[in-house]
């Protein structure tokens, strides 16, 4: 429920009630229901409107793969947000200009879809939604963290709104800031950093021909370009794009008028589904690998973005903290049954060890992927041959590869 002061003291504080924090609080609170947790959400910004989130042509949108969808039904938080996914019923994967092309179906991995594209602002309406309906959970919006320290079993911090401060304790924070965190700051928790030099070119585009539930990863020699199958916007074909690209290209892309960068994107995605009919609003974001030095400390986990910021190539930030979050509600919950406290490193150490290799793997496939697809020196190209050919002819490949980009390994 929205309140209006926070009490003296919760379980769990989760700062951030974005996608990663909201999708955290409310699974948390589904899943130890009769544990009788104290749970405290703390959002800088007020809960969307309906009349915010309602559909436009623009909007980003994120693809979550058939192993989050699992996540998200067990909290029931899918029953809403499932109603307006589009399916993503085939992957087709291919090199610009050269020989080499895969495609990864639904139908031969026997699903009814590979993963599912989410319109980001119709899953924060449904977190707000729950957020503010719970009465579990207690959701405190424009508030922010302004001091925070250790305590004996926890942690202890300062909350502030424009009006007035409150001090607050909790066994534990979790902190689902994004990728800018404040806390982080404060607490002199650092990042390592990877420059990609490339920025993310997000828009919406409207094609001639209906996607037919295929999304289409194709790599050129200025970076990745995804196309994903979203639901039509009134009469309108819509695909969402993220073009990944240099800095220098980006500042060109960005100066393009409508007709330039109908052209532009037409022949880096070519003709596969028809003319280009109209290119949305662009948004710009830089990219790079920046994951925290540390993922816990005593009284402290770092989720989403805070733990790890990846390049969207392989599409797996959200997958991956989604992940996290499950294996992190599943160490909370055994930890109570076994009378230890939330913060508790025992508890967040396990949380870790079970995910540390699913971490580790994902940073590594993602960081592989953009200097594999970002290149036209030869090795990469030959690599990138050999790769598509590999997942073309074998299908047993395809089919290990598929369920790890699903999530489902
Ligand atoms: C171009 C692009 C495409 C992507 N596509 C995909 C994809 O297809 N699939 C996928 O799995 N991932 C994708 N990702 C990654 C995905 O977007 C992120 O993993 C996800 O947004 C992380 O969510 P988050 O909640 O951690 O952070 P955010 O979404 O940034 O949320 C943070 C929240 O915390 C709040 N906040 C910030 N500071 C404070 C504070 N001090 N106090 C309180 N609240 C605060 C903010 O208001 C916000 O609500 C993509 C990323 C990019 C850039």
């Amino acid at each position: 429920m929205i309140i209006k002061s926070p009490r003296d003291n919760y379980d769990i504080v989760i700062v951030g009630g974005g996608m990663v924090g909201g999708t955290f609080a409310v699974t948390l609170s589904e899943t130890l229901k009769d544990k009788g947790l104290k749970i405290l959400v703390v959002e800088t910004n007020a809960p969307l409107t309906r009349k915010q989130s309602q559909v436009g042509f623009d909007s980003r949108s994120t693809a979550l793969s058939f192993g989050s969808k699992k996540i998200l039904n067990d909290s029931s938080i899918w029953l809403e947000v499932g109603k307006k996914a589009e399916p993503i019923r085939n992957i087709i994967v291919s090199d610009k200009g050269r020989f080499g092309r895969t495609k990864i179906s639904s139908e031969e991995q026997n699903l009814e879809a590979l993963g599912f594209v989410v319109e980001n602002k119709d899953l924060v309406l449904t977190l707000n939604n729950r957020l503010s309906s719970s009465r579990t959970i207690d959701y405190f919006t424009e508030a922010k963290i302004s001091s925070v320290s250790p305590r004996a079993n926890g942690m202890k911090f300062d909350i502030s709104t424009d009006e007035s401060s409150w001090s607050v304790s909790s066994a534990l924070l979790v902190l689902a800031e994004g990728g800018r965190s404040s806390v982080c700051e404060k607490l002199g928790i650092a990042r390592t950093h990877q420059d990609y030099k490339q920025h993310a070119i997000v828009t919406n585009v409207a094609f001639e021909n209906g996607h037919a539930g295929n999304a289409f990863e194709r790599f050129t020699d200025t970076g990745p370009l995804a196309v994903l199958p979203l639901r039509k916007f009134k009469t309108e074909n819509r695909c969402s794009v993220v073009w990944s690209v240099n800095y220098h290209e980006s500042d060109h892309i960005l100066t393009l008028n409508q007709e330039a960068l109908r052209n532009k994107l037409q022949d880096s995605f070519g003709h596969r589904l028809g003319r280009i009919v109209k290119v949305g609003k662009l948004d710009c974001f830089p990219l790079r690998l920046s994951v925290a030095r540390e993922q816990i400390r005593p009284g402290i986990v770092l989720l989403g973005n805070v733990a790890h910021t990846l390049h969207p190539v392989a599409g797996q930030g959200m997958n991956l903290a989604l992940r996290d979050m499950e294996a992190l509600v599943k160490s909370i919950g055994k930890g109570i049954e076994e009378g230890s406290s939330c913060g508790d490193m025992r508890v967040l150490q396990r949380y870790l060890e079970k995910q540390a290799d699913d971490h580790y793997e994902i940073i590594m496939l993602t960081d592989r992927l953009v200097s594999l697809f970002s290149s036209s020196a030869t090795t990469n190209v030959m690599a990138r041959k050999f790769g598509l050919l590999s997942l073309e002819l074998f299908p047993s490949l395809r089919k290990t590869f598929a369920r790890k980009a699903m999530g489902l390994v």
